[in-house]
């Protein structure tokens, strides 16, 4: 009788990322600024924004694990951890980075820009996601699909650039009734736009959004890693 030999089978590979960097800092935007906070940058964008501060994570970053990630995070003992990029869900393992980090009892946000799927990210991740105004030069990349799967806790950014953006973004709001689904963040475009001016807009409008500045920005200024 010929010998049987089972198929051999199919070793699993570990999910990996590329990521551009690991650092510890204080969040700068959104509901948790101020705290300390574990950012996990991931490479790559499909987007190229006219204000951009991170093209340096267009390209650069070694594949690491997700246990490896996960293991550099908790090395730095913090509750708060931003998973950010780039876009950091054009890389499709993310969704269960982003799972492994709840799972581990982290405070999880996500930072994405409005242009790929969100219906995928685990609940209890706080998504903080942008729309793309036209002075970014990449409005026509929101997806609206996305708007449908906001939860009340997440997030919504506007990049503020100038007057006629303000104006887009108020109408969008309005139009979408947004400020009545979760929050909705105004901040003016770094070296572009006053926030003094902003906030002028937002209180003669009696708008119900709430002004962001880059608290990092003013602590520490284009510094990267920070
Ligand atoms: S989406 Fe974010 S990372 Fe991508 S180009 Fe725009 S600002 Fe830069």
């Amino acid at each position: 009788m010929p010998t049987v030999v089972s198929p051999t089978p199919a070793r699993e590979v570990a999910p990996r990322l590329r990521v551009n960097e690991i650092f510890h800092s204080l969040q700068g935007e959104s509901r948790s600024a101020g705290f300390p906070t574990v950012f996990v940058r991931l490479t790559g964008c499909p987007l190229r924004c006219g204000y951009c501060d991170t093209e340096y994570a267009f390209h650069e970053g070694r594949w690491m694990a997700i246990d490896e990630i996960l293991d550099q995070v908790a090395g730095h003992r913090t509750r708060y951890v931003t998973v950010t990029g780039g876009e950091p869900l054009a890389q499709r393992p993310c969704i269960e980075l982003l799972a492994a980090l709840c799972d581990r009892g982290f405070d999880v946000s996500l930072e994405t820009s409005g242009a790929v799927a969100i219906g995928a990210v685990d609940p209890r991740v706080r998504i903080v996601m942008d729309v793309k105004t036209p002075a970014s030069g990449e409005a026509d990349r929101n997806l609206a699909g996305n708007l449908a799967d906001l939860k009340p806790g997440d997030e919504v950014k506007f990049v503020i650039c100038d007057r006629a953006d303000y104006e887009w973004s108020r109408a969008f709001v309005e139009c979408e009734n947004l400020a009545q689904r979760c929050e909705v963040l105004f901040s003016p475009a770094w070296g572009r736009l006053a926030p003094r001016e902003l906030g002028d807009w937002i209180l003669a409008d009696r708008l119900p959004v709430r002004l962001q500045v880059q608290l990092h920005k003013i602590l520490w200024g284009e510094e990267r890693g920070r």
